[in-house]
């Protein structure tokens, strides 16, 4: 039993090597689609329930393309940056703005009124009400 549980973790190894693998953002894409699919079954029948069951369909669908991406950097990227959306929206005590000029994101404490907020990266200076 155990050297069959090995054989199978070897066989994954290889199977998975230079592949991303999974991580927060698949498995919440992951969960996303067996909600629609467990959704689409109280509007059976339906063009709801196509359009549901289509869209748990692409959930998945993306979920394995991350999983078994060769492009390691990137999905770490997609995922590091998902996790900061995440962080973002958690955030009850601060406001976000981007730079007008470079576009960075500035994170200022909110409830403060009018400020004037400085760019870390390009020294812009902008008003915002925060
Ligand atoms: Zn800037």
């Amino acid at each position: 039993m155990g050297e069959k549980k090995g054989r199978f973790k070897q066989w994954l190894k290889r199977i998975m090597a230079g592949r991303y693998g999974t991580d927060q953002l698949n498995t919440v894409i992951l969960w996303a689609g067996v909600l629609l699919c467990l959704i689409s079954i109280f509007v059976s029948g339906t063009w709801v329930n196509l359009l549901l069951t289509a869209l748990s369909y692409v959930c998945v669908g993306v979920a394995l393309f991350r999983c078994f991406s060769r492009n390691t950097y990137k999905r770490y990227k997609e995922n590091r940056k998902f996790l900061f959306l995440l962080e973002r929206l958690k955030d009850r005590e601060h406001r976000y703005f981007a730079c007008p000029k470079c576009r960075q994101s500035v994170r200022v404490p909110k409830g403060k009124g009018k400020i004037a907020i400085t760019c870390p990266r390009c020294r812009e200076k902008f008003v915002k009400k925060a």
